[in-house]
């Protein structure tokens, strides 16, 4: 048996002097000959391993180098040097893999975001993404944990549909046909009953409509997977890979779901302040770090662990749509003519609309509500002024939107009337109007973008930081 290891994490934890023990990782760095900092991947705080003059022959000290990996065998002992309370002083180094220092472009020193983000595939090695997916896993866990605590279905919906009538964004085709010679139709338009499907197919933009489906059977259900969006917006919150988080609840009205988004965000943020506070506090004092070189007003109010604590301790504020454009019209910044975009009663708020909500105004979580239903998809349920729909959006602090949810419509007429005013094809939909045939009943859901969430936890501010492997436009590496 080869893994007869302790994990550095472990082994930090318990300090037990005087304990032999056998580690494995890869080394940091190499001081004077003699000192080891190796890092395992399971915390930050590196084991120093201090090697005896005289252990290890010439030829193997010059191979412990930044990147390479060993095993390294020894008893752990109180620590003189500053930094650490325990060392594990060497009675056997093995070098598992070595790494030409010439060759390998992590050094110890500080690489930029940017530099980090074209070797995606080795900044996992770094200590800021060491932590940031950290928080990601334990974000991750949590989601899971919440839900199953509170009796939900974990339910699965498909990645390659062939419905687009969700309208969340563009999507991405799936197909089999030749594109160098796709068979087309009298008409001229491409014939996909020959495609693997034997018809047009995608992949998914949100798991909702199938988790409806769910959601008339088990009460409670939530779905937490991929999700793919075509939309060519190239920002440092957009993804065309992304998962998310959509929970689909039986019986409950729109102030039941904002109730029960509240608490959910609130308690993965409160599981990682928890289980990961030292990944935190790394991020915490990175975040102070990097704003250093901003100027005074593009710094944060809060430190990150500050802004957790208050989003954790306070409740978030709930206006609605018409009562968030009054508020954008009466601004200074309005009257002062900042906003880039026009600020209207029916105007799809942009970024700059919420952040100044969220940042300037309140200065806290905001849920906006009943939104005009032009601007929203065909299943929000219909409120009776008949301009607006039960939706809630909720917008948080240096992102903007976090959530997008609605009570659905359960009422079989109004939905069919509201799909034919948006030309959505009820033929196609018959699988989803069950729902509203047999059994009907109010529900409501929303979806949580978990990278928008992990930026919010971790205080990275691209999007492309807090997934391992972004794909945005133009970008699929690795
Ligand atoms: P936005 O206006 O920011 O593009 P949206 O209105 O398209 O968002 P929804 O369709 O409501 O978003 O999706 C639900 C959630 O999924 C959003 O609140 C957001 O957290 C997340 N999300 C949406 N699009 C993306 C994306 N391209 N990359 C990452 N997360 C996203
Ligand atoms: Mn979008």
């Amino acid at each position: 048996m080869f893994n007869k290891r302790t994990k550095i994490k472990q082994l930090l934890n318990e300090a037990s002097i005087g304990k032999e023990t056998t580690v494995m990782g890869w080394v940091r760095t190499f001081r004077n000959n003699q000192f080891i900092a190796l890092n395992d991947g399971s915390t930050n705080n590196n084991l120093q391993i201090v090697v005896e003059l005289g252990l290890a022959d010439e030829a193997t000290l010059k191979r412990i180098t930044t990147g390479a990996s060993i095993k390294a065998t020894g008893v752990l002992v109180e620590s003189l040097g500053k930094g650490q309370k325990v060392e594990l002083k060497a009675t056997a180094i093995e070098i598992l893999g070595d790494c030409d220092p010439e060759k390998y472009p992590l050094q110890p020193k500080k690489h930029s975001l940017e530099f980090l983000r074209e070797i995606a595939h080795l900044r996992f090695r770094t200590n800021t993404f060491g932590a940031v997916f950290r928080v990601r896993h334990a974000l991750a866990f949590a989601v899971h944990q919440f839900f199953n605590q509170k009796g939900f279905v974990y339910l699965h919906t498909p990645i390659i549909t062939a419905s687009d009538a969700e309208g969340a964004g563009e999507m991405f085709q799936v197909t089999t046909l030749p594109l160098n010679n796709l068979p087309k139709q009298s008409n001229g338009t491409i014939d996909f009953s020959d495609d693997f499907f034997g018809k047009a197919t995608n992949l998914t933009v949100s798991g909702q409509l199938e988790g409806e489906l769910g959601a008339t059977a088990f009460s409670e259900i939530y779905t937490f997977g991929p999700t793919f969006r075509a939309e060519n917006s190239n920002t440092a919150r957009h993804l065309a890979e992304f998962w998310m988080i959509e929970p689909e609840m039986a019986f409950n009205d729109l102030e039941d779901n904002m109730n029960l988004a509240e608490e959910f965000i609130k308690y993965i943020i409160g599981y990682a302040l928890k289980n990961n506070s030292e990944d935190i506090e790394f991020l915490d004092a990175r975040l102070k770090e990097e704003e250093k070189s901003l100027p005074q007003d593009k710094r944060s109010e809060f430190g990150l662990i500050e802004k957790l604590e208050f989003v954790l301790n306070n409740a978030f504020e709930r206006i609605t749509y018409t009562e968030a454009i009054d508020i954008l019209l009466n601004s200074s910044h309005y009257k002062k003519k900042k906003f880039k975009y026009e600020v209207s009663w029916g105007i799809d708020m942009q970024s700059e609309h919420e952040r100044y909500l969220v940042e300037k105004h309140f200065k806290r979580p905001v849920i906006v509500t009943d939104y005009p239903k032009d601007i929203k998809a065909f299943y929000m349920r219909q409120n009776d002024d008949g301009k607006t729909v039960a939706a809630m959006d909720i917008l948080a602090p240096g992102i903007g939107e976090i959530v997008g949810g609605s009570q659905r419509e359960e009422r079989l007429e109004k939905l069919e009337t509201r799909m034919k005013e948006m030309h959505i094809p009820a033929e196609e939909m018959n699988w989803y109007l069950d729902t509203r045939r047999f059994g009907s009943v109010p529900h409501a859901g929303f979806g949580l973008g978990f990278e928008r969430m992990v930026l919010f936890v971790t205080g990275m501010t691209n999007i492309r930081d807090v997934i391992p492997f972004a794909r945005t436009p133009k970008n699929c590496e690795f």
